[in-house]
């Protein structure tokens, strides 16, 4: 049809991203767009680094959102952090970490990938054997959250090895920020991004990073030039920082900081812990109700992320024909198994908003209906 505004069905959005956004965020979106460098936008910007910097739990200077989704995120770590011929590790023990080994690839760098199996976390056995096989590597990197599995691993621990082997540590958190725990500065991660849509609830589109002042360093004193425009920290920076002159680099998704903005001070009033202990009770609330239909999980019970559950697929289920019926009926999104997964399991998003038990019964009772 011509010429007729786009009205969206009302989904609930239980996939792998995006999560609901509430009606405090879009209503904020929806408020007057103003200059990128009128006083009063570079205000509300001076605050949502506020705002990061306590969602990542960090005072790291360099710490703001990319204008563009997670993948720019990951994009931005390696384009600035890997200099040609350099050896960086990558945990992959999911569909992220192969995404990884790319843009090492394409920014020069040679990576040394570490595999573990789908569903399980990356082992620090396999890092420390890679570190030292190889003494001159450069990053570790690894995902927190590997929103294809539903597996969590332990930063912390990998951050502390790679600095043992004098390595710079790479994090992906864009589904870990806001639904499980992480510190940025207790765990001295050196480079870390994250998205909007997963558990802070805003809309897609952004991607918040936070850089150590040991990568700020590298970053500053590279011996070639970063290989993007877009995301080259050194540039990006003078626009954050100029004291009063911010300067030109590329006009801000306004309308969509607004957003943003909005809903960390959401977070902020939650508090953190609590948004945490929020994604994990009702994990357990969603699982109980899961596994007295006799669904069965694909991760072990302790590497489990609350925010993305990762089901198998009962037998005899089709696995397209249910999640069409289950959007086409119920108006419910749940997310495909990815790669490998594709066909065997389910992913059930309990991220941000949508992590809420009325979405919980809602889902379970839906599910009922469909196999
Ligand atoms: C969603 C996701 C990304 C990519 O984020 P986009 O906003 O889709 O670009 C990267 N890593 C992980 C672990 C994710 O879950």
């Amino acid at each position: 049809m011509d010429n007729q505004s786009f009205i969206p069905p009302h989904r609930t959005l239980m996939g792998p991203g995006p999560s609901d956004v509430s009606e405090r965020v879009l209503k904020a979106m929806a408020k007057p767009t103003i200059g990128h460098l009128d006083p009063v936008f570079i205000q509300m910007m001076d605050d949502t680094k506020k705002l990061l910097q306590y969602a990542f739990q960090t005072e790291n200077e360099l710490t703001f959102a990319v204008s563009a989704p997670g993948m720019a995120g990951m994009e931005c770590c390696f384009a600035n952090l890997v200099e040609p011929n350099e050896k960086v590790i990558i945990c992959k023990n999911g569909f992220f970490g192969e995404r990884m080994k790319e843009n090492v690839e394409r920014f020069g760098g040679i990576p040394i990938v570490i595999d573990d199996e789908w569903g399980t976390k990356v082992d620090l056995n396999k890092i420390e054997e890679a570190l030292k096989a190889n003494p001159d590597t450069k990053i570790v990197a690894s995902v927190h959250a590997e929103t294809s599995t539903g597996a969590l691993s332990d930063p912390e621990s990998i951050t502390k090895l790679a600095h043992d082997y004098g390595c710079l540590s790479i994090v992906d958190t864009v589904t870990g920020l806001a639904g499980v725990p992480l510190m940025v500065d207790d765990w001295k991660i050196d480079a870390i991004y994250s998205g909007t849509q997963k558990c802070l609830s805003a809309s897609p589109g952004l991607s918040p990073i936070s850089f150590s002042k040991a990568s700020m360093e590298k970053i500053k004193n590279r011996k070639s030039k970063v290989k993007s425009w877009f995301l080259d920290l050194n540039l990006i920076m003078s626009y954050w920082e100029g004291e009063g002159g911010r300067s030109y680099h590329h006009t801000a998704p306004i309308n969509s900081l607004y957003g943003l903005h909005e809903a960390l001070i959401i977070l902020k009033e939650e508090g953190l812990e609590n948004s945490w202990f929020r994604h994990k009770e009702n994990h357990i609330l969603l699982k109980d109700g899961l596994e007295s239909m006799g669904i069965n999980f694909l991760v072990n019970k302790e590497d489990r992320l609350p925010q993305l559950n990762a089901i198998y697929i009962p037998d005899g289920v089709n696995d397209l024909e249910s999640r069409q019926r289950l959007l086409n009926e119920f108006n419910l999104e749940i997310g495909a198994g990815l790669g490998v997964l594709a066909g065997k399991v389910w992913r059930i998003g309990l991220m941000g908003q949508s992590s809420n038990k009325k979405n919980i019964e809602y889902c379970l009772n839906s599910l009922k209906k469909v196999i």
